[in-house]
């Protein structure tokens, strides 16, 4: 299983950097994980052949290229058709309100969207995915990517409320959001993780490996990366645009 970072930044992207998005591969099979701004554009592979898309949330920085993708794949002389397209119900009411009135079959036609929800299990060509409700201030979903006898798990947003965490357990690879430090934790908003809190949670389920996203431009990630490995105990990689990952 290969996971490649399209784009990583949190809330709001930065030039070379755009928000969630992951393709992750294995065998013949690609799917491209949240769809955040710049990330279409930024895909390292022809986006005809990515089978799915999978959207941990209806906020902005995780779903608006689904706009794009919708577009992309629709106004041309060939379009795509059926392309599945998994998330909570929450995100396709987002979405469509941007979609022209009568154009609704016309998206259906293109993107076929199937709400899923924690507990819910899919099978994507080489992947099977499981989901988990996250803690997050709306709807989303964490996503649990087997296939090849690997494991992969990703948080989408998330705090470190819940009951998510038993989804994690004894990955090989953790993409976690962290988009605190420890000296600017909102607990107000206690819905996103820190880096230390991110490199406790994988510690605690056992995950061989941890990758932290979701880091907004104006945070030092270094910091991040150093505040998650003192909580992990072992060293701690970035999630950087074009970089991937051999799970
Ligand atoms: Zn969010």
């Amino acid at each position: 299983m290969k996971l490649h970072i399209v784009g990583s930044s949190g809330t709001f992207p930065a030039p070379g950097r755009p928000c969630a998005g992951y393709l992750i591969e294995h065998g013949n099979t690609r799917v491209l994980c949240d769809a955040g701004p710049g990330t279409f554009m930024s895909l390292p592979v022809d986006p005809d052949s990515i089978d799915a898309v999978v959207i941990s949330h209806q906020h902005a920085d995780h779903c608006s290229d689904l706009l794009t993708i919708f577009h992309a794949w629709t106004y041309r002389p060939e379009p795509r058709v059926d392309v599945p397209v998994y998330g909570p119900a929450s995100v396709l009411e987002r979405v469509m309100a941007f979609v022209d009135k009568g154009q609704e079959d016309v998206f259906a036609g293109t993107l076929r969207y199937q709400a899923v929800a924690g507990g819910d299990e899919v099978t994507i060509g080489d992947f099977t995915v499981r989901f988990a409700d996250m803690y997050h201030s709306v709807p989303c979903v964490g996503s649990r990517w087997e296939a090849g006898g690997r494991s992969l798990f990703y948080t989408g947003d998330t705090g470190p409320g819940g009951d998510w965490r038993e989804a994690a357990r004894g990955v090989d690879l953790m993409l976690s959001e962290a988009s605190y430090q420890e000296w600017n934790k909102n607990p107000e908003y206690p819905m996103h993780l820190s880096g230390a809190e991110a490199g406790e949670i994988a510690r605690e389920v056992g995950a061989r490996k941890l990758v932290l996203t979701h880091i907004p431009p104006y945070l030092d990630s270094a910091l991040s990366v150093h505040e998650a490995e003192v909580a992990f105990d072992r060293p701690v990689a970035l999630a950087v645009p074009g970089v991937g990952f051999e799970v």
